[in-house]
């Protein structure tokens, strides 16, 4: 029975973004409904509507930082739970451009769980406030308004087996369904300017398997994690995970994607800039297929830019920005625009979808987006306006990975900002850019010499 004195939120997808919302929801509102078309209790595996929970979903450090501000005790739990752990720049064999960046130990802690595993941790604990209620396996359709359009109040649902739709009254709608999001049509439908869209092409193909290691070859390290430069537009993420188990991620840009065959994948291994995951998966069993994702597209909705937005409606997580998945920013730009929201929750009257749309854009949102889109941009192939400033910004980072390969404070500063603790402009203070200049004027340091391993019996040899 709906008790109409409540006062309730709905969010539209349970996933990442629409479990961040949900949190900072259930203190403002008395009931929060979560709608999703998938099952979602108890799942710990990958969701049909979710598909990039078969790949690597790293969550950077500032994230993890505004998770446990918002689940606390949550990172504990994780590792006492068995995911591994390890510092971002101590622990991980970074590569740019092929070239080894020194690692430094910066305090900044990195617990890699799978993607499914890291949801399920965040959704139970979303799931235990008394205020959040879930409506799972239940399409959405639509939204109801006013009959001026001018307020949200409710959105219409269907559960997956029933024969008529649902509506739910809602005093705010926070909108989380990801990449496919509807709200720019449900907005032209209601009459509302189109919104602003940015796309950049990147052609980027994601090819994901999980192993379990017979041995460490990696000496304790947590993670080997080679680049993709214009160079060689082919990188990895192989990294320690959660049941013990390695997840590979292999991709390539510009449609250059790996193969799924198993000997095929291991060839493209095998082209990777540096031989490190070749060698370490000598010593790895396979406990999967390859499986296969493309992402041809970054998108950026440009909501800040609406000048009219109806009452009762917001939007958060890839339904307004899908980061280009390789630099790992969506959960923790998800995380981030959860606080937004609460800030704009706190102010005691509804919220202003211009004013949230504003701030989660100059707060959140920008920094991230051109940092990455400078990178995105040196691959002479990818469509785009190559700017004075973004030419300045990729010769500049040229350099700082440059400078990395010979001294480790480097690699760290890089780490903050690559991992949004600090911000890009960190790497701009004039005594960091003296250092970056004096350490890479001759160019990255050479490479050791490699260490042999011994092939064994399995892994890429059974291939
Ligand atoms: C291949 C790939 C790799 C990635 N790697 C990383 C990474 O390493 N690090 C990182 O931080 N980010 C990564 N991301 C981005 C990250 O997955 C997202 O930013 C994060 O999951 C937040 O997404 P979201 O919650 O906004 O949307 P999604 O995760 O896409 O979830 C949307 C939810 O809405 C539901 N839904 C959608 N439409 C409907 C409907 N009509 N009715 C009912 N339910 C609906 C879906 O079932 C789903 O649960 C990656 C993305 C991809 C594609």
């Amino acid at each position: 029975m709906d008790n109409v004195t409540n006062t309730r939120a709905v969010v539209l997808g349970g996933s990442i973004a629409g479990l961040f919302a949900a949190r900072v929801l259930a203190d403002a509102y008395d009931e929060v409904v979560v709608v999703d078309r998938d099952r979602l209790a108890g799942v710990s595996g990958p969701r049909r509507s979710r598909p990039q929970g078969r790949h690597i979903n790293a969550l950077h450090c500032r994230g993890r930082l505004v998770m446990e501000e918002l689940f606390p005790g949550i990172t504990a739990q994780m590792i006492a739970d068995g995911c591994p752990s390890g510092d971002m720049a101590g622990d991980v064999r970074w590569y740019f451009d092929g070239k080894r960046a020194l690692p430094h130990f910066v305090d900044l802690l990195a617990v890699p769980a799978t993607a499914p595993v890291m949801e399920r941790y965040i959704r139970e604990r979303t799931q235990a406030l008394p205020a959040v209620t879930f409506m799972e396996q239940h399409e959405i359709l639509g939204l109801v308004t006013t009959a001026d359009r001018s307020q949200v109040t409710g959105v219409r649902l269907q559960g997956l087996n029933a024969d008529a739709e649902e509506t739910v009254r809602a005093d705010l709608v926070v909108d989380a369904t990801g990449r496919g999001s509807r709200t720019p049509v449900w907005l032209t439908q209601l009459g509302y300017p189109e919104v602003e869209e940015e796309k950049t092409k990147i052609g980027l193909g994601y090819v994901t398997q999980h192993y379990t290691l017979r041995e460490d070859p990696w000496k304790g390290d947590l993670a080997i994690i080679p680049v993709a430069s214009p160079r060689v537009p082919r990188g990895a993420i192989f990294t320690k995970t959660d049941g013990g188990k390695v997840e590979l991620t292999v991709y390539g840009l510009l449609g250059d994607h790996p193969p799924t065959d198993q000997a095929g994948f291991y060839d493209f291994v095998k082209s990777l800039a540096v031989p490190d995951i070749y060698d370490a998966l000598q010593h790895a069993d396979p406990l999967d297929e390859p499986v296969a994702f493309r992402f041809p597209t970054t998108i950026r909705r440009r909501y800040e830019k609406m000048t009219s937005f109806p009452a009762g409606l917001l939007v958060t997580g890839d339904a307004v920005t899908c980061f280009n998945p390789v630099y790992a920013q969506g959960q923790t730009v998800a995380a981030l625009s959860a606080l937004v929201l609460r800030r704009h929750l706190h102010s005691g009257v509804a919220p202003d979808p211009l004013q949230y749309f504003k701030d989660l854009a100059h707060d959140v949102i920008d920094a991230p987006w051109e940092m990455t889109h400078t990178v995105d941009l040196s691959y002479p192939e990818v469509p785009g306006r190559r700017t004075l400033k973004v030419r300045i910004g990729q010769a500049y980072l040229a350099r700082v990975q440059a400078a990395a390969t010979r001294d480790g404070s480097i690699t760290a500063a890089y780490m903050r900002a690559a991992g949004m603790v600090d911000p890009p402009s960190a790497l701009m203070r004039p005594a960091f850019m003296l250092k970056v200049l004096r350490k890479s004027w001759r160019g990255p340091a050479p490479t050791p010499p490699r260490q042999a391993i011994q092939p064994v019996a399995a892994g890429v040899q059974a291939a």
